[in-house]
């Protein structure tokens, strides 16, 4: 034994590895739990007790120069790779890296809390519902363009299952389970079945609003506007209001706001007309009150619905709306400092 011993000792005492991988190597044959030295400390107790002292003395030299030699090799092979000679150890660690939020996440947000302030609560629902809450509920007639493939996307084997097209589903859901006053906004992603391009996406997202009470008038509905308009784009900011048509609400009017660019003057971005649209709004129809199970003649309100990418894209000035879903971090991180 001692003879083995002494035959690896020169072996350990003149052991060279050209790489990582050949250092290893030898660290398992001498090393590991399966290696010669650990073989060796088995074969230990079969020792006769005169001898025990030297060789036990012999076999913890083996296994120190074994140790030793790996690591000094170790420490050349880590010099090579690093560098270390000019590793600056003063140096301060590197600053976690922080995620940043998505732009539409921002702005939501923000319009979430701009109406928070103004008393409105948040009401979700799904994104999978059925006809009744996104179009009978709302007044949709049953020949409405919306009801047809071409701009919905129905569930095959249940045609009266399909992705909302609009948050509306959210507020025949409010509805349907309370009475007023309610004032709620509701906030997510709808689905339309349009060709993708830099205007328009297959998925988009909504904030709406409900206000149903006693005495809601159209004058409450453009002061909250306002309001909301004048801490979205800044207070010099002006809104207009120009008639419209929407199944659920009766009168129905967009909105402009004043053209931050030009201040009105007139430029490119709002087509030379000062001002650009960004919201539909009007009085809730009787029929939608009622068909929801609220008396219209006691109660009245107002509700409003806009594209959370189209205020993003008059806040940022985004002009392609693929931009929101691409995923591309140099677009995303733009978006850093408003977090
Ligand atoms: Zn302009």
């Amino acid at each position: 034994m001692l003879a083995k011993i002494e035959e690896l000792l020169q072996e350990v005492g003149a052991m060279t590895a050209a790489n990582a991988e050949e250092l290893e190597a030898l660290r398992i044959k001498y090393l590991s739990k399966k290696g010669a030295i650990n073989a060796l400390m088995a074969d230990f107790r079969n020792v006769p007790a005169e001898q025990k002292k030297e060789v036990g003395m012999k076999l913890n030299e083996l296994k120190n120069l074994a140790q030793e030699r790996i690591n000094a090799l170790k420490e050349t092979f880590e010099n090579q790779d690093n560098g270390a000679a000019e590793l600056d150890l003063t140096r301060t660690a590197y600053p976690i890296e922080l995620g940043t939020r998505h732009p539409l996440s921002i702005v939501r947000n923000e319009i979430i809390d701009i109406f928070s302030r103004l008393g409105f609560t948040i009401a979700e629902g799904p994104e999978v519902e059925d006809d009744w809450h996104v179009f009978s509920s709302m007044n949709f007639p049953e020949d409405h363009p919306a009801r047809d493939m071409q701009d919905t996307f129905f569930i095959e084997s249940h045609p009266d299952i399909l992705l909302r097209t609009h948050t509306s589903s959210v507020q025949s859901r409010v509805m349907e389970v309370s009475q007023p006053p309610i004032r709620v906004i509701c906030p997510g992603r709808v689905y339309r079945n349009e060709a993708i391009s830099y205007r328009a996406h297959c998925f988009f997202h909504q904030v709406e609003g409900l206000y149903v009470d006693k005495n809601v008038s159209f004058t409450d509905l453009k002061q909250v506007l306002l309001q909301f308009a004048q801490e979205m784009f800044g207070p010099e900011t002006k809104i207009r209001l120009r008639p419209s048509y929407f199944p659920f609400t009766e009168p129905s009017a967009e909105m402009d706001i004043s053209c931050d660019i030009c201040g009105g003057e007139g430029c490119p971005f709002c087509k030379y007309t000062g001002w650009v649209e960004i919201l539909g709004c009007g009085m809730v129809d009787p029929a939608v009150l009622e068909a929801n199970g609220i008396d219209s003649k006691i109660y009245t309100g107002y509700a409003f619905g806009m594209g959370v990418e189209r205020i993003t894209n008059l806040k940022y000035k985004v002009k392609d709306l693929r931009m929101f879903s691409e995923n591309d971090t140099r677009f995303l991180e733009e978006f850093e400092a408003a977090n």
